[in-house]
Parts: structure tokens; C-alpha cells; sequence
């Protein structure tokens, strides 16, 4: 069974780094080399790995998405939130990612990030690490 990580966000628009949480499950697995499957269980945030260095990157990449796909809109969705649904499908709601040497293999600048587009809320991504 995939565990659970829960990442609280404090933004309606935001990219929250969950690298932290992510690198923890896969050590705890004890997996030498294989994958770890990322599912956001949500329809209005996503995942993606981009720039942890720099939080003026993350700043970057919202403040984009934001000018791409406007709150208000020619939207029929009753909710509200259509922006934060076709946010949440550009970036897509899962990432395989590779584990090498019992650690998640990441470049010297990438980190994962929980896209939120409609928050401030919990939200859950499934974990899934095999060998
Ligand atoms: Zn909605």
C-alpha cells in the first residue's frame, strides 16, 4: 500500500518544496535502486521538480501560470475554481522519480514541489517506493 504525505499550504497559489517528506519515504523503504511513484490525490494541485535554489524560481513559475491561466475567464464550472483545475492539468498530478543508492536521485538544483492552486488546504500525495 502507498503511504501518505500530507503537506499543509498556506497560499492559494503556491509551489511548496516536499522534497523533505519525499526523501524520508524512500529511505525508509530501504530500497537500493528503483522508482518512487508521486499521486497528488487532488484535482486542483499538482506535482512538478523544478529549482529549489532560487525561491524567486517558484515565485516565477505562479506568478506565470497566473498571467497563462486567469482567474476569471470564460469558465462554465460552477465551483470557482476553474483556473485551478486547468493549472492542475498543465503539471499533471504524478511523477516517477528514480531511487539510486537507497536516496531519491535529484539534480544538484531540483527539488519536488507540490503545485497548490487552491489553497490554503491539506493535501495528500500517495507514495509508492519499489526496488
Ligand atoms: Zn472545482
Amino acid at each position: 500500500m502507498a503511504e501518505r504525505i500530507r503537506v499543509r499550504t498556506r497560499e492559494r497559489e503556491e509551489l511548496v518544496d516536499i522534497t523533505p517528506q519525499v526523501r524520508e519515504a524512500v529511505r525508509a523503504r530501504g530500497v537500493a535502486d528503483g522508482v518512487v511513484h508521486l499521486w497528488a490525490l487532488h484535482t486542483t494541485c499538482a506535482l512538478t521538480v523544478n529549482e529549489g535554489a532560487d525561491p524567486d524560481v517558484a515565485r516565477d513559475v505562479v506568478h506565470t501560470l497566473r498571467r497563462l491561466v486567469p482567474r476569471e475567464g470564460d469558465y462554465r464550472h460552477g465551483e470557482g475554481n476553474s483556473d485551478s483545475h486547468v493549472k492542475t492539468s498543465l503539471f499533471g498530478p504524478g511523477l516517477t522519480l528514480l531511487v539510486e543508492d537507497g536516496d531519491l536521485l535529484l539534480g544538484t538544483w531540483q527539488r519536488v514541489f507540490l503545485a497548490e492552486w487552491d489553497g490554503p488546504r491539506t493535501r495528500e500525495v500517495a507514495v509508492l517506493v519499489r526496488g
